[in-house]
């Protein structure tokens, strides 16, 4: 009923909500300020819809029927329009989003989507795809990381000029590739682009784009072995707008949920270690999703393990100390102790972040701004890229690009390496997925994430 400005009817967003619950407790303090006042505005407005309407006003009770049936025809409408269903009246948007929230999703689309879909359109949607054989040399142990809410600008590996990475700093065998940008500035929106390999203009067919095969099903057509390592759920649950389709895929969840939540990332160094030594000798593919910094930042780190003290007394100089110290101990400590255990031999690790932070006192929002009717700002699409390896041949041409291509790469680039790292041949690899971090960017390449979520989207441009 509250829900003037339609924000709460977009689908995508009732779902951003439901994959990124584990965070409610934490965010109900932070956002207190804002949900304080609409939880008393509700009450108000309850009130007087409970008030007893004056008896002339009353109609008999086979009116009762007229909103059920609106909920009805607009479930009915999701059928048909495939879910989008912004533009809906209220109420009947809410509860037909609310609904359809809630309805099974099978490779993307719910059964009644595709049915619908289907049936309507007399097409077939695209659920089967032919891939190509791998063909060249291949990496036998592939480890991708994916951080949460770590800005690439704000590393002083990346020239920040608070020293929150030293040990990466002068770490030899790292690859970097500088400050990157990611494919969108929400989690679950980004992460999906990146594990489906979608490039700029697939946003806009998204149920398309989430059919076509993800990175699991290229890592098992490639022999790969397919882990996933997991800081957010049970080993039984998947998060982070994982489909059906991809769980399938996935030999093996492990799920690292320690308490307090800061201690998850040094877990995952020893999982990594042992998940690799157990398959020494096989070929992996090993996906993790870190659990990194996300807002709020001051219980991301041990206070014990305080290094920055705010340079003012401002809340955003306090924000800026917090985050400081949480990357110090997230991701600079979680590349010390990773160095100390594993060896590079045969293995390939590229890591990167889901979006970048806003930082600032003057937006309320820490990340996922829509740019459409919130300011959005760079620094939430800035992310980390480092890449680490062994192979000689593989480590010298990332080399080369990451120093002649240095702050220039997105998270574009990332898929189609894999893709090249699992055997699979260059000429399809670059033609379906575009340039690869092997490639060095073409120059006056402008680079560009998507705000907010995918069916409220701008295009947000870096460069
Ligand atoms: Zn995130």
């Amino acid at each position: 009923m509250l829900d003037l400005t339609h924000e709460f009817s977009e689908r995508e967003k009732i779902k951003m909500f439901w994959e990124e619950r584990d965070l409610a407790r934490a965010m109900v303090g932070f956002y207190a300020a804002y949900i304080y006042p609409d939880v008393l505005y509700s009450a108000v407005l309850s009130l007087i819809f409970f008030l007893p309407l004056p008896e002339r006003f009353c109609l008999s009770k086979r009116w009762a029927l007229v909103p059920l049936l609106g909920v009805g025809l607009a479930t009915a409408e999701i059928v048909y329009t495939r879910g989008i269903i912004e533009a809906f009246p209220l109420p009947t948007g809410l509860s037909a989003n609310l609904l359809s929230a809630f309805l099974p999703v099978g490779g993307g689309w719910s059964w009644i989507e595709r049915s619908g879909y289907e049936f309507m359109s007399g097409l077939k949607a695209e659920r089967d795809f032919l891939f190509p054989a791998p063909v060249g040399k291949t990496i036998d142990h592939i480890i991708m990381i994916m951080d949460e809410s770590v800005r690439g600008d704000y590393l002083s590996v990346n020239n920040y000029t608070v020293d929150d990475t030293p040990r990466l700093k002068t770490d030899t065998s790292l690859i970097n590739f500088g400050v990157a940008v990611s494919g969108a500035n929400c989690s679950v929106f980004s992460r999906v682009m990146f594990r489906f390999g979608m490039r700029e203009g697939d946003v806009e067919n998204w149920q398309q784009a989430i059919n076509k095969p993800s990175i699991w099903d290229y890592a098992k057509h490639g022999g790969y072995h397919a882990i996933y390592i997991d800081t957010w759920r049970s080993p039984f649950n998947y998060g982070n707008g994982f489909t059906p389709a991809e769980s399938q895929k996935i030999d093996k969840k492990i799920s690292v949920l320690d308490d307090p939540s800061y201690l998850r990332d040094e877990k995952v160094v020893n999982v990594i270690k042992q998940t690799l030594e157990a398959g020494a000798n096989e070929k992996i593919f090993l996906y993790v999703d870190k659990f990194g910094v996300h807002s709020p930042y001051y219980d991301k780190y041990p206070r014990e393990k305080t290094i920055f003290t705010p340079e003012g007394s401002a809340l955003i100089d306090i924000s800026r100390a917090h985050y400081a110290n949480a990357i110090a101990w997230s991701v600079d400590n979680f590349f010390a102790r990773l160095k100390n255990v594993l060896s590079m031999d045969r293995t390939l690790l590229i890591y990167t972040s889901d979006h970048g932070q806003t930082l600032s006192d003057s937006l309320p929002l820490s990340h996922c701004s829509n740019g459409v009717d919130q300011k959005t700002v760079s620094g939430e699409g800035y992310v980390p890229l480092f890449a680490k390896t062994n192979d000689e041949g593989f480590g010298k041409l990332l080399r080369h690009t990451a120093s002649e291509g240095n702050n220039h790469f997105s998270h574009f680039e990332i898929f189609p390496t894999l893709l090249l790292a699992m055997g699979y041949e260059y000429k399809w690899v670059k033609e379906r997925y575009g340039d690869s971090l092997l490639d060095i960017p073409a120059s006056g390449k402008k680079r560009a994430f998507y705000a907010g979520s995918p069916t409220r989207t701008r295009l947000i441009s870096t460069d």
